[in-house]
């Protein structure tokens, strides 16, 4: 771990403006002038915004008032949020390559459990402890609700995310509509940076331990309504006649705009074999694909020089690859505490990381790439806090890995598309265990070499969670009391009280946080994730922003991206990106 390099990353080359009115600010103060009143003749353009200290020379935006949600159009999405990230100075950006890191469900209070874990398992007390992006200098608030949804999905904010529009729950990469509503979805498709950054010439990248036609990977290369339709036998036929296709195909398809991804990495090797065909690790199990499409074939085609690869032995010998396909399970990748660490396992998201920003940064053009921490989402939806901040830790050892081997011109954002109802509560003292009992004070005083107890007398966890499947009572799978990892319950009993958890093991990897309503899955959370970001445009991130800011941020603070975007006649007169792009366009077809 490097923390040096974290801290000495080039992150103010593009705060000119800022540091030149801090130094103005800094002399007038000495010849004690007036300063605001002398500096704004000087400086117009930073003085014009409304929208406090600009750090780069372009007129706001205006953004047209709406009714909310009825008047919201892809259009206004799209314009608004390029209205703040230029507000907040984007186009003073000049990075080269871009790296989104993406920790789904990664809730700020999920940040801060697995910051103290790491802390406690490095022998510290834990609380004094940062993750990797914590050290990075600038950080927002993530508005990330979807346009019907309060609390919203993973589709959904997404395509937020990567395409600069806020959509409907289940969405990819298409703007609000139905789930279901296939043809009306035809016209809507959304364009994403990554597809952008393809068609610009760039080398692009996709990593997650999620399958890859998952909700966060897919809304970088795919267009549907509705996130399910992974393979074609997910496809209703009303929707297939339609028009409509599956999502794994799509990943082929994206080749019309470049080259396609040079860089997959993820499970869901399933979505991409026909039925008849046998895994290659697993005997029991057989490709997914009914329409006898064998899309690991097809990709090994599209790319002769190409390696394609699904174990970590495999992965090793490709180091070379100039593009690489890599589908270590026929469905999700294995949780890290539970994957196989051999040559016959699966690598790590650090490794992973790390040959993905290998392969992609011998490009003389530049890269992107999207990485997904995709199961801390499926953790705390199961209601087991262990492996939600062991995920979490492990997509810190990730971004490290990526800071410290990524070009310094590189742009380097980390966020959560959405939250999760984990709890940090109680007054445990420090140094107490993050998956442990409450040893201190009750609520008032106590002798705090006990554990508290609530008013029943019986102890209690610092995490819990408000909902899922943790709940006390017994299910249809699990007797009443603490619950073990993995419990899928379809119905519970009402509880008679609290478990007893004087005698459980609270730290186990397989024990479950008591929840409060019983639910088979526990549900994400609505309130603000965390932006982290670092390298040349990060200053731009700060603020409450809506989560679709993320995206105008990206496109304006790297040259060839807006560059690509203006050329297709979609930037205002200050070559601001405001004009929602068709993706027809951008397809090779459409230059020739
Ligand atoms: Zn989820």
């Amino acid at each position: 771990m490097s923390v040096t390099r974290l801290q000495r990353l080039p992150v103010h080359n593009d705060h000119w403006l800022p540091d030149l009115l801090l130094s103005m600010t800094r002399s007038a103060f000495d010849l004690r002038l007036p300063t605001l009143g002398l500096l704004c003749p000087l400086l117009l353009a930073a003085c014009a915004t409304s929208a406090g200290p600009s750090t780069a020379a372009v007129a706001p935006v205006e953004v047209p008032s709406v009714q909310h949600p009825q008047q919201e159009t892809p259009q206004w999405w799209y314009r608004s949020g390029a209205a703040r990230a230029a507000a907040n100075g984007a186009m003073a950006g000049k990075a080269k390559n871009v790296i989104l890191f993406l920790g789904d469900g990664m809730s700020l209070t999920t940040v801060a459990a697995a910051r103290i874990l790491d802390g406690q398992r490095k022998g510290g007390p834990g609380e004094e402890n940062l993750l990797s992006w914590e050290q990075f200098p600038a950080t927002a608030f993530s508005k990330t609700y979807n346009t019907d949804s309060q609390t919203p999905d993973s589709a959904g904010t997404m395509t937020a995310i990567a395409t600069g529009v806020k959509t409907h729950m289940g969405a990819i990469g298409v703007s609000a509509g139905t789930r279901e509503g296939c043809a009306d979805s035809l016209g809507k498709g959304l364009l994403s940076w990554l597809t952008l950054a393809d068609s610009a010439g760039m080398a692009t990248g996709v990593v997650t331990t999620t399958r890859i036609t998952h909700a966060t990977p897919a809304a970088t290369y795919a267009h549907t309504p509705e996130r399910n339709w992974e393979n074609d036998a997910d496809l209703p036929d009303s929707a297939r006649a339609a028009g409509c296709r599956d999502i794994a195909q799509q990943l082929l398809a994206a080749q019309r705009f470049g080259r396609g991804p040079q860089v997959v990495m993820g499970g869901g090797r399933g979505e991409m074999m026909p039925a008849g065909e046998r895994d290659p690790e697993y005997d029991d199990k057989v490709g997914l694909r009914l329409d006898g499409r064998d899309l690991i074939a097809e990709w090994k085609q599209a790319h002769p020089q190409g390696a394609y690869v699904w174990n970590e032995s495999q992965l090793q010998a490709a180091a070379g690859a100039p593009a690489l396909l890599g589908l270590f399970e026929p469905d999700h990748m294995q949780y890290d505490h539970d994957r196989d660490r051999g040559p016959q396992g699966e690598p790590s998201l650090t490794e992973m990381t790390r040959t993905a920003i290998r392969t992609l940064s011998r490009d003389p053009n530049g890269f992107v790439l999207m990485v997904e921490g995709g199961r801390i989402d499926h953790a705390n939806h199961a209601g087991n806090a262990f492996r939600a901040l062991d995920e979490t830790v492990s997509l810190s050892d990730a971004v490290r890995a990526a800071v410290e081997t990524a070009p310094a011109d590189t742009l380097i954002i980390v966020t959560a598309d959405h939250s999760h109802t984990l709890n940090f509560v109680g007054y445990p003292v420090r140094g107490n265990p993050i998956l442990g009992k409450v040893r201190g004070l009750g609520g008032e005083d106590g002798d705090r070499s006990q554990y508290a107890r609530d008013l029943t007398g019986l102890p209690y966890t610092t995490l819990s969670y408000a909902n899922g499947p943790g709940y006390a009572g017994a299910s249809n799978a699990q007797p009443a009391g603490p619950k073990k990892f993995n419990h899928e319950p379809s119905s519970f009993e009402p509880s008679a009280g609290r478990p007893d958890l004087s005698h459980v093991d609270t730290e186990d990897a397989s024990y479950m946080q008591e929840s409060l309503v019983p639910l088979k899955s526990e549900t994400h959370g609505g309130e603000d994730v965390g932006i982290w970001a670092t390298g040349p445009g990060s200053a731009a991130l700060r603020g409450t922003l809506e989560e679709n800011v993320i995206y105008h941020v990206i496109v304006q603070a790297t040259p060839k991206l807006r560059q690509r975007l203006c050329a297709q006649g979609t930037c205002n007169a200050d070559g601001v990106p405001v004009t929602l792009p068709q993706p027809e366009r951008f397809e090779r077809k459409a230059a020739q």
